[in-house]
């Protein structure tokens, strides 16, 4: 089988060097193996994305040497199956309309999960109308249709999962047409990608993906959840933080090739380093 990697970016703001380190990852594993290397744009978070930070995103994978396969896929033009995928979630009566605001889920909330806190499902069982609601997956009743499951990451071996760790999320949003764990599970089964990677500050979101697969029933890939940069302070790189955009770093003329070769070689600008974090999560 080809194994077939991808590079997700989300354009809520120009790639920075950790995403040139994870876009690396993704190209160099498929490479080294002989296959393929995917883009794919996660455009559907209606309050952040900027549809003009794509063309800059692909403009920078080019300007570092890395070369994809096929076309690119944009999340925003794949509405129809995450519609479709939670029409077949429904009929399967896994999902329950939540018009809780966020301040009412941070109010009702008791515990953090990986994504924030958990909901407590205030609307489970509860007449609500379904206009303009969000809707929410009832975990309990997934995880007990489906039963135990596992997954492997190629860094941290065997796992089991455990979806329960994020309560009721959200799968179909108010104010975007799905959520990412939902839309990027359906685009890697749709792209064919065989092996996820990404780094290990989503670890614990592939619990909920291998849940969301499952009861799709789609093909389940292999994961490879890589250390992210860092500063010297352990916090992950972020633009905010004044670490340079890949654009900026392109359009003063440095060259895109020199640069992917350190991050290759381990060398990372003063003060950057890679964190741990090797597959280690909740
Ligand atoms: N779009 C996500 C991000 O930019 C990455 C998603 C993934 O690799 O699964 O953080």
């Amino acid at each position: 089988m080809t194994v077939r990697t991808r590079f997700a970016p989300s354009p809520n703001g120009l790639l920075h060097l950790g995403h040139a380190y994870a876009a690396l990852v993704a190209h160099d594993l498929a490479r080294a193996r002989g296959g393929e290397f995917l883009m794919r744009i996660e455009d559907i978070d209606g309050t952040r994305s900027r549809p003009e930070l794509a063309a800059e995103m692909l403009a920078d994978l080019a300007w570092l040497g890395l070369q994809w396969d096929g076309p690119v896929v944009y999340q925003s033009r794949q509405l129809d199956s995450y519609a479709a995928a939670g029409e077949r979630l429904k009929a399967m009566g896994l999902l329950y309309p939540c018009q809780c605001t966020r301040a009412e889920v941070l109010a009702a909330a008791t515990e953090p999960g990986p994504d924030g806190p958990v909901y407590p499902g205030t609307c489970r069982g509860r007449a609500v109308s379904t206009a303009g609601a969000a809707w929410r997956i009832d975990m309990a009743k997934a995880i007990s249709l489906v039963g135990p499951l596992t997954w492997t990451d190629e860094i941290a071996g065997m796992q089991t999962a455990r979806p329960e760790l994020f309560g009721d999320i959200v799968l179909l949003r108010k104010e975007a047409p799905a959520s990412y764990h939902l839309a990027a599970t359906l685009d890697d089964a749709a792209q064919g990608i065989t092996l996820v990677t990404r780094g290990a500050d989503l670890f614990a979101s592939t619990h909920v993906h291998v849940l969301l697969g499952h009861l799709l029933h789609l093909c389940a890939p292999l994961y490879h959840h890589h250390p992210l940069l860092v500063e010297a302070d352990g916090r992950k790189l972020a633009k905010r933080r004044g670490s340079p955009a890949l654009a900026d770093l392109r359009r003063a003329g440095d060259e895109g090739r020199a640069l992917a070769d350190m991050l290759r070689r381990g060398r990372f600008p003063a003060g950057i380093s890679l964190g741990g974090g090797l597959g280690t999560g909740p």
